[in-house]
């Protein structure tokens, strides 16, 4: 946890989904900050970002505001069951609020992706992903190398490839078969898509988690189009010569609260429930 000084007003952006409940959050939270002296509500250069909905808007909410991660701080409210970033439930946005008022800049922050996809023009697209990024071949078998850290590790053959983050990896990652990483190891985890294995093919199988500072790259073996997927959005390209997998620079930072609930309680709560001990 780190520290920060305000001198102004904090800078306020609401963001909801289309769901009533989230709607009509968001109106009573507009107007509380817009009568209170410490905040001001603005969607351009906020300080703080309070996403109303579940873990997809609070995605959203990321890649509205992936620019400017330097100086934006997160805090989701879920109008649902509880979710993995949002740390409030609706009928707690009166904690929230308190907790705003006596905040004094602290932020909890977990590493993000960093994905540059290059055509075989030389084009590049960089992406960043809070969750995941995949890479699939619809029309036919995706048969690419994997190369980890310059190393030539294996030639896949498959569906495709889930690249996560920590935070990621509760999420599609896990329904792979992924392992669970606490958000406070800076790792990427590489994931495999229905991988062909058999006496001719043969991949890992499990699932491999990659260091900071570590590169993944994938490079596919046939021309065609193949669908990216970064979080929520998807994409198609034709012609990929390679796509690279690292941890960003940047971090992702939330709003640090009594409420940021234990990362196991979190999965426990989540994935187990309540058992008998
Ligand atoms: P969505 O909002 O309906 O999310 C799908 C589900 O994933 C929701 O239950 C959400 O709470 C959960 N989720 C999202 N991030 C999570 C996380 N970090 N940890 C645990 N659960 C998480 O749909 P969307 O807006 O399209 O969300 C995109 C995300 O959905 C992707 O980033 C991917 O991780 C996930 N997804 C999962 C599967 C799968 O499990 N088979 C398939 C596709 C996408």
């Amino acid at each position: 946890m780190t520290q920060m000084t305000f001198n102004t007003k904090t800078k306020v952006a609401i963001i909801a989904n289309g769901k009533y409940q989230s709607k009509r959050l968001a109106t009573k939270l507009f107007n509380t900050f817009r009568d209170a002296d410490d905040f001001y509500l603005t969607k351009k250069n906020p300080d703080i970002v309070i996403s109303i909905g579940g873990d997809g808007m609070l995605l959203s909410a990321f890649h509205m505001y992936e620019k400017q991660l330097d100086r934006v701080r997160f805090v989701g409210i879920h109008t649902g069951h509880l979710g993995f970033y949002t740390d409030y439930r609706d009928f707690e946005v009166d904690t929230l609020l308190e907790n705003l008022y006596t905040d004094k800049g602290e932020k909890i922050s977990y590493p993000i992706l960093k994905v540059t996809v290059t055509l075989s023009n030389g084009h590049q697209i960089t992406s960043r992903a809070l969750n995941e990024a995949t890479v699939k071949r619809i029309e036919k078998t995706m048969v690419a190398d994997v190369v980890i850290n310059d190393v030539k590790f294996e030639r896949f053959r498959g569906d495709g490839i889930s690249v996560s983050t920590p935070t990621g990896s509760t999420a599609y990652n896990k329904s792979l078969g992924g392992a669970i990483l606490h958000p406070t190891i800076e790792a990427l985890q590489l994931t495999e898509i229905s991988s062909l294995n058999n006496r001719v093919f043969r991949t890992l199988g499990s699932s491999i988690i990659i260091p900071k500072k570590d590169k993944i790259e994938i490079i596919p073996k046939r021309l065609g189009s193949y669908v990216l997927s970064i979080d929520n959005k998807t994409y198609t390209h034709r012609n990929i010569s390679k796509i690279e997998y690292k941890i960003d620079n940047k971090k992702i930072s939330f709003v640090s609260t009594p409420s940021h609930t234990s990362f196991w309680e979190r999965v426990k709560d989540s994935f187990i429930g309540e058992w008998d001990s």
